[in-house]
């Protein structure tokens, strides 16, 4: 538990967590936004709480900055709609089931019946999206030409990146674009594989890559340069 607040000029209230610890030197500053936001502030033994608040305050624009960039979780929680890998899914919570369910009522709607405890609801939410993430990214590139495959595929969360190659023949991407349109996320499996015949960003390398995606690769850059961050605002 954590005794005061940092409030961003959103409006948010931020919990400031204070530790003092012996042969500290100086104040430091963590500003955390996962799992949860919070400030953790180091300082030495002698310092006054009050000193380590005002140089928070200090730091106020760094601060609001760290923040902002990384946009307020959505919680997911029972009754909740999302959209992924282009269908939008309803969530229930049953928990006298011990597995959960997938029912798809038609091309674009379904229903995710999850089971086990509460606690687990969201884990179990992500765990399913991400293995039919995969499931989808394996059949986007076997309707690829046999050569361009990769040795191996693996899913990651990285914020930076949305897929990356390996010259020992392992793909990855992030499972977060199972939150895109799936277009965009086809996309950057093409990318990827248009990287088996070009590893650089030639020419060469955006006319294999729009062989194999087709018309439109322009605006699913564009989409993912635009909404990039809005995958990340689940788990
Ligand atoms: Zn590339």
């Amino acid at each position: 538990m954590s005794d005061y607040e940092f409030v961003l000029s959103t409006g948010e209230r931020v919990p400031v967590v204070i530790t003092t610890r012996r042969g500290l030197r100086n104040i430091t500053l963590r500003p955390k936004t996962r799992p949860s936001r919070e400030i953790h502030i180091s300082k030495p033994w002698l310092t006054p709480t009050a000193a380590a608040l005002r140089f928070l305050e200090q730091k106020r624009r760094w601060c609001e900055r760290i923040f902002n960039n990384a946009p307020q979780k959505v919680i997911l929680r029972s009754g909740d709609e999302i959209e992924f890998l282009g269908r939008r899914v309803m969530l229930r919570h049953d928990p006298a089931r011990r597995s959960n369910e997938f029912v798809v009522h038609d091309d674009v709607t379904a229903t995710l019946i999850v089971g086990g405890g509460a606690d687990m609801f969201e884990r179990r939410v992500r765990d399913f999206i991400r293995a039919q993430f995969l499931i989808a990214v394996k059949q986007m590139v076997r309707g690829a030409p046999r050569e361009l495959w990769p040795r191996r595929i693996t899913i990651r969360d990285t914020s930076s990146r949305w897929g990356s190659c390996s010259s020992s023949g392992t793909m990855s991407f992030s499972w977060r674009l199972a939150f895109a349109p799936t277009d965009v996320m086809r996309y950057v499996v093409m990318h990827e594989l248009a990287h088996q015949v070009h590893m650089d960003h030639s020419p060469a390398f955006w006319q294999t890559v729009s062989q194999l995606y087709g018309f439109g690769v322009e605006r699913a850059r564009y989409w993912l340069n635009k909404h990039g961050a809005e995958l990340h605002k689940y788990f």
